[in-house]
């Protein structure tokens, strides 16, 4: 059999395999990668998923692939540019290839049943994060799944994914959601347009959505609201903005606030806490 493509050392000790993809490039300007994105495979079956990362035909990669079981297979070294995010953007930056470390993780996701994620996974992703974070400087707010970065597009890894599980383990920004109220405590709907929908989205875009703030509640500004959702109330996704998101919003970004500046919350940018605040109490 002829080895197309060379295998190269793995980057961390986690790695049980590696299964080198040819999809892969420069990571552009030499940036280094200070973000890592989730995904799920979507794929009914998992092995199937992996060949897929390594084919030249698909045109898409990712540096990992977690299974089921927990192993963790390498595609793509951490220091070349993964094909994983597609049309995207986290923070004003819309080259996310170039600034993060992409991690598909086994699921035949919301198309084929969405199994939940077994613990011997979520356990080997965390273990692969960790590793990943004594390489590269990642802050909390930069570690995100595939929906946050392209709501419109991605649902992954999706509202069974356990962030709270990652966060117990130092890994992303978490906060526990304000609870769903019973009567929903609705604040804007599809088609509403007032300056308070435009302080939402100031709020959505000050964490790091690519979202216009046009004060108008359109499909965008919904989809973005349920890729919120999905990762921080996943109670409830349906891109309604109601009291509990807006409130959860709020209390992520306190709660992001003293990491920015190291110990001091009095940084540059606090203002979407209090504006989210504020909505709130409009609302009560
Ligand atoms: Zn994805």
């Amino acid at each position: 059999m002829v080895l197309l493509v060379s295998d190269f050392r793995p980057d961390s000790c986690v790695v049980a395999e590696v299964k080198a993809s040819p999809n892969h490039g420069e990571r552009k300007g030499d940036a280094k990668p200070d973000m890592v994105v989730l995904h799920y495979t979507g794929m009914r079956d998992s092995k199937l998923a992996l060949e897929h990362l390594c084919s030249p035909l698909s045109e898409v990669s990712a540096h990992y692939v977690v299974m089921e079981d927990g192993h963790i297979v390498q595609c793509v070294p951490e220091s070349r540019r993964a094909w994983h995010a597609g049309a995207s953007s986290w923070a004003g930056e819309t080259d996310v290839n170039s600034r993060s470390i992409g991690i598909e993780i086994a699921n035949p996701g919301h198309d084929y049943g969405y199994p939940d994620f077994p613990r011997r996974q979520i356990a080997a992703t965390i273990a692969l994060c960790r590793s990943i974070f004594t390489r590269h400087r990642i802050p909390a707010d930069r570690v995100v799944a595939h929906s946050d970065i392209a709501p419109s597009r991605k649902k992954d890894p999706g509202e069974k994914f356990p962030w709270r599980l990652l966060h117990d383990s130092g890994i992303g920004l978490w906060v526990k959601p304000i609870p769903v109220t019973a009567a929903g405590g609705r604040i804007f709907v599809l088609g509403d347009a007032d300056p308070e929908v435009q302080t939402l989205q100031t709020s959505l875009r000050h964490l790091g959505y690519g979202i216009e703030t046009t004060g108008s509640y359109d499909s965008e500004t919904m989809a973005v609201v349920a890729a919120f959702q999905r990762h921080h109330r996943p109670a409830k996704v349906d891109g309604i903005a109601d009291v509990s998101t807006v409130a959860t919003l709020g209390a992520l970004l306190t709660a992001r606030e003293p990491r920015v500046n190291g110990a001091s919350p009095s940084g540059t940018s606090t203002k979407g806490a209090p504006i989210a605040a504020t909505l709130v109490k409009g609302a009560a």
